[in-house]
């Protein structure tokens, strides 16, 4: 069985920055029954605590976090990229040692989002860009999908 990397944040567990969940959708729910989901918060992995404070990339692009070309900064100006990295890295980890080809992540994170990230300006601006384990799954050749494209993601597990 195929299996699905999935953010901890979207299966109910209260590990977002301000002590939340972002739900628990029900092709998710189906999913964790049939044993699939190998849940991952890349950022309480990377040594983050709950509640934390609200973190940003200055220009939105993980990659560049990855490249040593730009920081994970809080919104108190704390340089929190050493913890973003090794929660990167443990997504890596992870999807090697289960073989996965799809991840399924919280869309807008500086780990997880995989089509908008917040510029760095903590005024609420998002950009095209990708969170850092996203980036680093990317490189992997992990296809990424958010909350939002649960049909696609579906269809995409079906043609493993
Ligand atoms: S979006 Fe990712 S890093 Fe943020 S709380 Fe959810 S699982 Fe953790």
């Amino acid at each position: 069985m195929h299996k699905v990397l999935v953010s901890a944040c979207l299966l109910g567990q209260p590990v977002r920055y301000d002590g939340r969940a972002s739900g628990h959708p029900d092709l998710l729910q189906q999913w964790q029954g049939e044993g699939r989901v190998v849940p991952l918060c890349p950022e309480v992995a990377g040594g983050l605590p709950t509640p934390r404070p609200p973190a940003e990339i200055p220009g939105g692009q993980g990659a560049a976090v990855l490249d040593g070309d730009a920081q994970v900064l809080t919104v108190t100006g704390e340089d929190v990229s050493a913890q973003f990295l090794t929660g990167a890295q443990l997504a890596l980890e992870l999807v090697r040692r289960h073989g996965i080809r799809i991840a399924v992540l919280k869309s807008g994170s500086p780990s997880c989002g995989n089509r908008l990230t917040y510029d760095g300006t903590f005024s609420g601006t998002k950009v095209s860009g990708e969170g850092v384990t996203v980036a680093l799954l990317r490189r992997e050749g992990v296809q990424v999908f958010s909350e939002l494209e649960l049909d696609a993601a579906e269809l995409a597990l079906k043609q493993l």
